[in-house]
């Protein structure tokens, strides 16, 4: 291990996937990908890419760390022994960081125990990030581990934003507040998008649609980030792939006392069983689009909601932001989704805001601009990259 090898791990784990990455953060070259799924169920599924091989294996992986294992299993297969590589460091995503966790940091036991604390905050996602952190730390064990917070980015949210109007004394004893989500992702995009401009980041205003399974809005105003769709857990806001975004409170007392559902039921059918899939059946934006085709009238309407809560944000942020230079669309559907960027920022040429049909009908894997020139606001596409930013992140902190 020396502090001066570029090379990253990092790693993502969700409760029944893994995601990994070795990378090299300077230069962004990716050495080897790869993908675990159904990790404790009779048959996990992992696709590793490496030197332009794929190699896709079934088996039974009981738990994280056998996953790891298996992992750096294929590293090995294709000439790469992790435990002999110098890697600066593992990076791992870690959702929630709660008040007092933000910034990168140094794995230790008191970062893994305070990570546990918040847990309640985030039931579904911190418990997997820290198995992942105690596998990668048992397998590699001289390796700096270090943990980059989805909240992070917003941890300065001014107060208006981040407050929700409820009995003061109750969220500050319980840290009841909105923390937002996707951060890296919306640090990413936004410097990509200000350095692709050509733009000072701190005298830039910008909006970022994360429009992926789930989906998240971020207004940017000089640099700082004040607002966000997504809030004390990610069930906020957008209409996402299985999550419903905003709804009335009141609903979950009906669901409660009318219905006669349980905590867990309503739990289950906010994260499960809503947003496109609760409206048509599907969550994958492209099986929506292909029912709409074929004149299916739920994935219509489904998309139409889908559409009217991003427009209900986009005029929210613009006139928060009071002037705003930079709209950029990330992530699955934002980056490949044409009708979605156009339908969303359609009819806004009083607002300053121009979609140019023939460069938003342009595929491409690069940052492009999709406004007329007369728009007011630049408009763009910009690809995420939320391994990379995590791998600089963690390379800058134990090189620092
Ligand atoms: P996450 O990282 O949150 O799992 P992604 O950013 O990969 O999600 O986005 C997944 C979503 O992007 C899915 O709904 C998928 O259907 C959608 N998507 C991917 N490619 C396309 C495409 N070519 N056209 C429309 N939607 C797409």
């Amino acid at each position: 291990m020396s502090a001066e090898t570029p090379l990253v791990l990092v790693l993502n784990a969700g409760s029944s996937s893994l995601k990994y990455q070795l990378l090299e953060p300077d230069s962004a070259r990716v050495t080897a990908e790869g993908l675990v799924e159904r990790i404790g169920e009779p048959v996990s599924v992992i696709n590793h890419e490496q030197g332009g091989a794929e190699t896709v294996e079934e088996l039974h992986l009981p738990d994280h760390r056998a996953a790891i294992a298996k992992a750096m299993e294929l590293f090995a297969a294709h000439g790469t022994d992790l435990t002999r590589t110098p890697l600066c460091a593992v990076g791992h995503r870690v959702v929630h960081g709660g008040r007092s966790l933000y910034a990168p940091t140094l794995i230790d036991q008191h970062v893994i125990d305070e990570i546990e604390r918040i847990a309640p905050l985030a039931p579904l996602h911190n418990p997997p990030n820290l198995v992942g952190i105690e596998a990668a730390q048992a397998l590699l064990p001289n390796v700096p581990g270090v943990a980059v917070f989805d909240t992070g980015f917003f941890h300065g949210l001014p107060d208006v934003s981040a407050r929700y109007a409820i009995d003061r004394k109750l969220s500050d004893d319980y840290a009841l507040r909105r923390y937002g989500f996707h951060g890296t992702s919306h640090d990413y995009v936004s410097h990509r998008a200000a350095e692709f401009l050509g733009r000072d980041y701190d005298a830039t205003n910008q909006i970022v649609a994360h429009l992926g399974n789930g989906a998240s809005m971020s207004a940017i105003a000089a640099g700082r980030p004040v607002d966000t769709s997504m809030g004390l857990t990610p069930l906020e806001g957008l209409v996402m792939g299985t999550r419903g975004g905003d709804i009335d409170p009141g609903l979950l007392f009906h669901l409660k006392r009318v219905v006669g559902m349980s905590v867990d039921d309503i739990d289950h059918l906010l994260n499960k069983r809503s947003g496109l899939k609760g409206l048509c059946g599907e969550n994958d934006f492209r099986t929506v689009t292909e029912m709409i085709a074929a004149g299916d009238a739920a994935a219509q309407e489904a998309y139409d909601i889908y559409i009217h809560r991003l427009r209900g944000y986009f005029g929210a942020y613009l006139v928060e932001l009071e002037q705003t230079d930079i709209i950029t669309f990330t992530a699955g559907v934002g980056e490949n989704a044409a009708s979605v960027r156009a339908d969303s920022l359609a009819r806004m040429s009083r607002f300053g805001i121009e979609i140019d049909e023939q460069r938003n009908a342009v595929r491409s894997r690069e940052p492009r601009v999709i406004s007329t020139d007369a728009s007011r606001t630049t408009v763009l596409v910009v690809p995420t990259n939320e391994e990379l930013e995590i791998a600089r992140q963690a390379k800058a902190l134990v090189t620092s």
